[in-house]
């Protein structure tokens, strides 16, 4: 019967069966009246979607529920956790692996150290192959049915090709990760590759401390530096607008992950800042991320685990940090004064992206996060000095609570996402 629609009574369905979802994922669940009131679609309708929702495995019935204050209990409707997806960043030195429902509830999680320096792309693609499989088989085990994969990898992704075309820190250039990753997969699984940023500050968009803020830029603080923006569509206006934070569960339904025009924004590890300085990983000299990167970090406080130093087991990077923060705590003069430099550069570059976005606020992932209350005073002050709007005083640093898991947990988002972006994608049952 579908099939003889018009093409736009499609599209309509496919928007009002997306938007049926999203609703049901931003306020819980709820009976097919309540959905009909809160989105203004007809009740006959609603119910007709949720049908196709349930052939689709999307959602599921839940109990009885009163809808309203009718006073007539209905079934209620609730996202299902039969359908999941996996991310998987591979960084410089850890794999980070997250699989998860459609309700976003982990089921599973975790990091390994791994040393891209030591791995030739081939071997690289290997392990992505091995952790992928093995993930996926887990999903399966816990009753999870995986829907797709998208891999994260710090450097300039094709989205589209699904090629990364240039990764400093792995060194790699133009690598096929999508069709070498697919080839071992069931062919109906989604895979997809993407920028550690830009998944990063999905996840955080979606599930972050600053969960729906629609004028969001996510940093990570790994041994690269890069950036994911968030902007509502507004032409080039930022906070300063109407609107702030709003609700959790990517409520704001208009924002959208700024890309730019190849897909290649938000490298702000390569800001250029300092006319001569420092080598960077990218073959420039002066960027950002020689200023405030992990590398740098561990070089100035803790040289004796310096990257690309020994040919000893290379430490997780939350190892490395818990070693810098021992120093910090013992108040070791040297370890106290890198660290106010740096938090002094990690303002001087929140100060280039607020002056260029306006954003609202600035979350910090990665070793950030984790040394935040020694990197925010000269950060925030700093970011304080040099913004050139006065609300900058109202765009204010947060540390990540997802770790060094963002951007894998962002992974699994983006299937997700386009689960409820085109439900249709989804096979129906039967
Ligand atoms: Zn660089």
């Amino acid at each position: 019967m579908m099939g003889t629609e018009p093409a736009d009574q499609l599209a309509v369905r496919r928007a009002n069966l997306s938007r049926t979802l999203r609703h049901i994922r931003a306020a819980g669940p709820g009976s097919r009246a309540a959905i009909a009131a809160a989105t203004g679609l007809h009740k006959t309708t609603v119910s007709s979607l949720v049908e196709e929702l349930l052939s689709r495995r999307l959602v599921r019935e839940t109990g009885l529920e009163r809808s309203g204050t009718a006073g007539r209990p209905g079934r209620g409707v609730a996202l299902s956790p039969e359908l999941g997806a996996v991310g998987i960043e591979l960084n410089v030195d850890y794999l980070a692996v997250h699989g998860c429902d459609l309700t976003g509830r982990t089921v599973v999680e975790r990091r390994v150290s791994f040393d891209a320096a030591r791995r030739d792309v081939e071997g690289c693609l290997d392990d992505l192959a091995e952790a992928a499989d093995r993930a996926l088989a887990e999903l399966v085990a816990r009753g999870v049915t995986p829907v797709g994969l998208t891999v994260a990898v710090p450097g300039l992704v094709d989205v589209a090709r699904g090629v990364v075309v240039v990764a400093p820190n792995l060194g790699w250039r133009d690598v096929p990760v999508v069709s070498r990753l697919a080839k071992g997969l069931d062919p109906a699984l989604r895979v997809g590759v993407d920028n550690d940023a830009n998944l990063a500050a999905l996840a955080e968009f979606t599930w972050g401390v600053a969960a729906g803020t629609a004028d969001l830029v996510y940093l990570t603080g790994s041994v690269g530096v890069g950036g994911g923006a968030y902007g509502d569509g507004r032409p080039l206006r930022g906070a300063g607008g109407a609107r702030g934070a709003g609700a959790g569960g990517g409520a704001t339904a208009d924002a959208r992950l700024l890309r730019g025009a190849d897909g290649f924004s938000g490298e702000i590890g390569h800001l250029p800042v300092e006319p001569v300085g420092d080598p960077c990983g990218c073959g420039r000299t002066g960027c950002w991320e020689t200023k405030v990167g992990l590398a740098e970090l561990v070089r100035r406080i803790t040289p004796e685990f310096a990257y690309g130093l020994g040919d000893g087991p290379i430490p997780d990077p939350q190892e490395r940090i818990a070693e810098v923060r021992r120093r910090l705590d013992a108040r070791d003069p040297a370890a106290v004064d890198a660290v106010t430099g740096i938090g002094r550069w990690l303002g001087h570059g929140g100060a280039i992206l607020v002056n260029l976005f306006n954003p609202r606020v600035v979350v910090l992932g990665g070793y950030f996060a984790d040394l935040a209350d020694h990197l925010l005073p000269a950060a925030q002050a700093q970011l304080t000095r040099l913004a050139m709007a006065s609300p900058a005083a109202r765009c204010h640093f947060v540390a990540s609570d997802l770790g060094f898991t963002a951007a894998a947990r962002g992974g699994a988002g983006a299937v997700i996402e386009r689960m409820i972006d085109d439900p249709t994608t989804v096979p129906a049952d039967g």
